[in-house]
C-alpha cells in the first residue's frame, strides 16, 4: 500500500515527538515512525510491583516561567496538560565529595551564596564562573525561543574545556569538583566538554529543577493527545527497510518493514547518528561524513537501581544528590578508574493505589566495556554470570547508600536494577549510552541537514543532550526545513510576545 506525506520522522522520542507535532500545527501531514511498541523513547516509565520508575527523564532545569522547557511546551500547546514540581532551592540538591557533605542550592544567586560560604578563599573565581555561564549563553541565538537566531554561533570558550576553565580559576579541587558536578547530565568528562557546552547544559539546571507529575508518561500522553488534533499518524513496530528512488541527491521513497511504501518530502531521523548511517544508502554518502559519525564516542551510561525507600526524613522528597568518592571528575567518568564510585541518587514521591510511596532510582556511570562480554545476548536471556555481575554491583551501591544515609535512619529497599545492556534492549539503541554521543570539543555532530537533501537529523545527539536539548533540535531545525516566519509567527502568539 502506498501512502504520501509531507513528512516521515524516524524515532518518537521526545525530539521525533516535538518535530512531528510542530509540523502538525503548521498543517503538514507527518507519519512518526516507531521501531519500538509504543512511543516516547526515554521518556517512558516502566512499573515494578506496580510502582511507577523513570528511565531516561527524572529531572529538568526550564520549566520555571519563561524557561526555555516552558517556552517549548506552550508553544507545542501542551504546557496545560503537565503539572511541574519544583525541588526546594533550598534544600533538595547535594553533594558528597569524600564523606563532606555540600549544599548546592538552586538558583544562581544562592549558589554563588553557599558556594562562598563553603570557599571564602576562592569568592572571585566563583564570580568569574558564573559570569562566563551567563556569557556563553547570552551569546547563544539558539538557546531563547523568544530570540532565535541562527543554527549556532561558535565562541572562544567552545573550544577551551571545561577542565581548562576550573584550573584557570582555582586550584581548589572540591570547588572544580561542584562547578563540573552536573556533567553527570550529560556523560563527558570535563576535559573531553567545551566550557561554553557546559554552560548552555548547566544554566537551566542552575536557574530552577523540576520534575513534573506522572514523569516522562506524562509528556507521551500529551503528545498523544496533541497528535489527535493535527495530522500526525504514528506506526509502530515498524522502520524503514529500504530508502528508494534516490535521484539527484533526493530520496523518493521508503519502503517500510510493516510492507507500506510512503512517498514523502522530506524525512527527519530523530534517532542515534549510528543508526541514521545504518538506514541511508552507504554509497549516497560522502566518506568523510561516514568517517565522522563512526568515530563518535558513546556517552556515559547508567547502571541503575530502582526501588523504594523508608525512614528518616522524607518531607520535601523530591531531591537529587551526587555522591563522589573522588574528587577527579574526569575520574568518575572514566572506564578506567574502576575503584572510583559515584552515585547520582534521586528520590521522588509517587501516587500508587492513592497511598504516597517514597522511590528511590540510584545512577552509576557505566561503559558498554563493562558488559561487554554479555553484548551479543537479549534482556531475559542472560545467564548466571551476568546476574551475579549485576547481584554485585547492587551490593556495592547499597552498602555506600547505608554508609551516607542510614545514619539519619534511611532505608533504600531495592526493587530492581539495569545495566547499559538493558537500556540498549529497552530503548532500541545502539549502546545504551544515556545521553547519545559525547559531547567532544570542537566537534561536528551530526545536525539538520546531510548531503541527501531532503534528510534532515535531529535529536540529543544533533544538539545538546537531555530532554531541553533533543526538543530544541528540533525547533532549529523545523525552522530551516519549514517557513521560518510562519514558527516565528506561531512562537510569538503562544508566547504572547
Ligand atoms: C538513565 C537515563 C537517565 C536520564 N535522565 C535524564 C533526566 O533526568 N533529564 C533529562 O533531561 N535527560 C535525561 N536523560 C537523557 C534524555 O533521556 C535524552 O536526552 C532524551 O530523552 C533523548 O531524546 P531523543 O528524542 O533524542 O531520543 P530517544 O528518547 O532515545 O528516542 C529515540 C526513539 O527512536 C526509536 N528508534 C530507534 N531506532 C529506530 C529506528 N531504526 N526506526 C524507528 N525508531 C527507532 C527508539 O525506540 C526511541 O523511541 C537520561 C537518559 C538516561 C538513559
Amino acid at each position: 500500500m502506498e501512502k504520501q506525506y509531507d513528512y516521515v520522522i524516524i524515532g518518537s522520542g521526545i525530539s521525533g515527538m516535538t518535530m512531528s507535532l510542530i509540523l502538525g500545527l503548521l498543517g503538514k501531514k507527518v507519519l512518526l515512525l516507531e521501531i519500538a511498541s509504543d512511543i516516547g523513547g526515554s521518556l517512558r516509565r516502566f512499573r515494578y510491583d506496580g510502582i511507577p520508575y523513570d528511565v531516561g527523564f527524572h529531572f529538568t532545569g526550564g520549566l520555571h516561567d519563561k524557561g526555555m522547557l516552558y517556552d517549548m511546551l506552550k508553544v507545542l500547546g501542551i504546557w496545560d496538560s503537565l503539572e511541574p514540581i519544583f525541588l526546594d532551592e533550598d534544600h533538595s540538591c547535594k553533594f558528597i565529595i569524600d564523606d563532606k557533605f555540600y549544599n548546592f542550592p538552586i538558583g544562581n544567586e544562592k549558589i554563588k551564596n553557599s558556594l562562598k560560604n563553603y570557599f571564602p578563599q576562592h569568592i572571585s573565581a566563583i564570580e568569574k564562573y558564573f559570569q562566563l555561564i551567563d556569557e556563553v549563553c547570552s551569546k547563544t541565538d539558539n538557546m531563547d525561543l523568544r530570540h532565535l537566531n541562527t543554527l549556532r554561533n561558535s565562541q572562544s570558550l567552545d573550544f577551551v574545556s571545561l577542565k581548562q576553565v576550573l584550573d584557570d580559576l582555582t586550584d581548589c579541587t572540591q570547588l572544580k569538583t561542584l562547578l563540573s558536578g552536573y556533567c553527570m547530565c550529560y556523560g563527558t568528562p570535563p576535559s573531553h566538554i567545551s566550557f561554553a557546552n557546559h554552560a548552555r547544559i548547566c544554566r537551566d539546571f542552575y536557574q530552577s529543577i523540576g520534575r513534573v507529575k506522572l514523569g516522562g508518561d506524562a509528556f507521551v500522553n500529551a503528545f498523544k493527545d496533541a497528535f489527535s488534533n493535527v495530522q500526525v499518524d504514528v506506526i509502530c513496530n515498524t522502520t524503514i527497510s529500504e530508502c528508494l528512488d534516490i535521484d539527484q541527491a533526493r530520496i523518493g521513497r521508503l519502503l517500510l518493514t510493516n510492507g507500506d511504501e510512503v512517498k514523502f518530502q522530506n524525512c527527519i531521523f530523530a534517532i542515534h547518528p549510528k543508526q541514521v548511517l545504518d538506514i541511508l544508502p552507504r554509497e549516497k554518502l560522502r566518506k568523510a561524513l561516514i568517517h565522522r559519525v563512526e568515530d563518535f564516542q558513546s556517552s556515559c551510561g547508567f547502571f541503575s537501581v530502582f526501588g523504594i525507600r523508608g525512614g528518616g526524613n522524607t518531607n520535601g522528597s523530591n531531591n537529587i544528590t551526587g555522591m563522589f568518592s573522588s574528587a577527579d571528575m574526569d575520574a568518575v567518568l572514566n572506564y578506567d578508574c574502576p575503584d572510583d564510585i559515584a552515585i547520582l541518587l534521586l528520590r521522588s514521591e509517587e501516587m500508587v493505589d492513592g497511598k504516597n510511596v517514597q522511590v528511590f532510582t540510584a545512577l552509576e556511570p557505566s561503559f558498554a566495556q563493562a558488559t561487554e562480554a554479555w553484548a551479543d545476548s537479549r534482556t531475559q536471556r542472560r545467564g548466571t554470570d551476568y546476574h551475579n555481575y549485576k547481584q554485585q554491583k547492587v551490593s556495592k551501591i547499597e552498602q555506600y547508600l547505608k554508609n551516607c544515609f542510614g545514619i539519619n535512619g534511611e532505608t533504600f529497599e531495592v526493587k530492581t536494577s539495569s545495566t547499559m545492556l538493558t537500556y540498549r534492549d529497552y530503548l532500541h539503541s545502539p549502546d545504551g549510552s544515556a545521553y547519545g554521543i559525547k559531547q567532544l570539543i570542537g566537534q561536528f555532530n551530526l545536525f539538520g541537514r546531510l548531503p541527501l537533501r531532503n534528510v534532515y537529523v535531529i535529536g540529543q545527539s544533533a544538539l545538546l543532550p537531555g530532554i531541553v536539548g533533543a526538543m530544541m533540535s528540533a525547533f532549529i531545525v523545523a525552522r530551516s526545513v519549514e517557513d521560518k516566519e510562519k514558527i516565528d509567527k506561531l512562537i510569538a502568539r503562544s508566547l504572547s510576545i
